[in-house]
């Protein structure tokens, strides 16, 4: 990149990059059949989108390794004078699938206006993929070697919570692959956090909550409709989700890592909030009962959350079903893990003679100290490009690619350097996702520091 083109130049250069990546649908294959939906994916785009990287990144093509760990995750090697502290940068390839007709600009379209870029993965996340393999392409363009070696990981399935990372991470445990830090989404530089809090502030993943899904299901003699016994297996289901709903089973911790949260959320708020922001230990009785009543976030932030979303009994309405079931998903605090929570389902199955089928279980990930060398860095490289913003770490509510990496780093945190306001944000997973233009190019500017200053 010459240094003579202005900083405009350099985002519709960025932008029109990225717009090229958001073409490739690359929707992960499993997905259109998962959810029974009409939408042409497949190992194709994810080929067409390898070349599109070839193309846009010849440096970063013709000089770094370069493996397909499985099916179309890849993994790119930049070496460094040494092995040891490498640095990991995460971005899935995968996109969600988009409704052609309902968007703005067409989503596979990479259209670049109004400032900024629109488009399925413009910021989930092509963006992240395009702005570290840019600064890697700039930093060899002008002779950078980095001290320690740079990895950049992009799975294939990172949406329907595949096997590409998991792949990528054994690929490197077995190397003996210990990362000095991961970074992968999960966290943003976001301007609007919630009303009280008058600046934008990056919120770094620290912890990510585990993921469930239970099938409950209760079986009968079956029979005709029209001499129903007691106890059809409907009603005992019935039973069973209003008992887990109406007592206190999921009890609210206000952990130390919510308390980081607040603690540094108050350097954003105006007294006398600053004050409870500081010292929230005091109010941490108060606010657990109110934080889940401000945004269904809050209740999440406490503890184990549980949610019925499936179910299933008769194949006729006339029919007293021989089995029915519910299936439901559960987000697994540090504190209340799987195990807790399966004890608790096994008592409750018995008071209303279930059967349970625990068909995924994976506990919250460790939470990475902030006092740590490695979570310092990020801190410290935030603060050089954002000097205007707030930092403040955070428990991560969904999944991503980022927590099967714990296993190999003590600091995997989640954390994409990119603003976006919370209307943008709004359209992840949705209609007219976009990023400004200028969001891109600090992305850019802030990977650069973060690989060169990692001395
Ligand atoms: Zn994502």
């Amino acid at each position: 990149m010459p240094d003579n083109i202005s900083v405009e130049e350099r985002g519709q250069l960025y932008a029109k990059e990225l717009g090229k990546l958001i073409e490739r649908p690359t929707i992960s294959a499993d997905l259109p059949k998962l959810l029974n939906l009409p939408v042409d994916a497949g190992p194709e785009y994810f080929a067409r989108f390898r070349e599109t990287l070839e193309e846009v990144f010849p440096l970063v093509h013709s000089n770094l390794e370069i493996v397909r760990v499985k099916d179309d995750a890849l993994l790119f090697r930049w070496k460094g004078k040494s092995a040891d502290k490498p640095i990991v940068l995460l971005a899935h390839q995968d996109v969600v699938p988009a409704e052609e007709g309902a968007w703005k600009y067409p989503p596979f379209s990479g259209t670049v206006a109004d400032g900024k870029i629109w488009g399925r993965g413009a910021m989930d996340c092509k963006n992240v993929i395009y702005s570290s393999l840019r600064a890697i392409e700039e930093l060899l363009a002008e002779g950078f070697i980095p001290e320690y070696d740079v990895y950049f990981a992009s799975s294939d399935s990172e949406e329907i919570a595949g096997g590409g990372a998991p792949a990528i991470r054994d690929y490197l445990k077995e190397r003996g692959v210990n990362p000095f830090i991961v970074l992968d989404e999960g966290g943003i530089i976001i301007d609007k956090l919630f009303a009280p809090v008058k600046k934008p502030f990056a919120v770094i993943g620290i912890v990510e909550k585990g993921f469930g899904v239970i099938k409950f299901s209760a079986k009968s003699r079956g029979g005709h409709t029209t001499a129903p016994p007691k106890n059809t297996p409907f009603e005992r289901l019935a039973r069973f989700i209003v008992d887990v709903h109406s007592h206190s089973y999921f009890k609210p911790y206000f952990s130390p890592e919510l308390v980081k949260t607040v603690k540094a959320l108050a350097d954003g708020v105006s007294p006398p909030l600053k004050f409870v922001f500081k010292h929230i230990r005091l109010f941490a009785p108060l606010v657990s009962r109110m934080l889940p009543k401000l945004h269904p976030f809050g209740g999440g932030l406490l503890c184990t959350n549980i949610t019925f979303t499936m179910s299933g009994g008769a194949i006729v309405p006339n029919m007293i079903p021989p089995e029915a079931y519910v299936v439901a998903n559960l987000r697994y605090s540090a504190y209340q893990t799987v195990a807790d929570c399966n004890k608790l389902f096994e008592r409750l199955i018995k008071k209303y003679d279930l059967e349970m089928e625990v068909i995924a279980a994976q506990d919250a990930t460790s939470t990475v100290d902030t006092d740590s060398d490695g979570y310092r860095y990020l801190t410290d490289c935030i603060r050089e490009t954002f000097p205007d913003i707030g930092i403040a770490p955070y428990i991560v509510l969904g999944g991503t690619d980022g927590r099967h990496f714990s296993e190999i780093s003590p600091c995997s945190l989640r954390f994409s350097p990119v603003r976006l306001s919370s209307e943008q944000l709004a359209t992840m997973h949705g209609l007219d996702e976009n990023l400004d233009i200028s969001a891109l190019v600090e992305s850019v500017v802030f990977l650069k520091r973060f690989i060169q200053n990692h001395k």
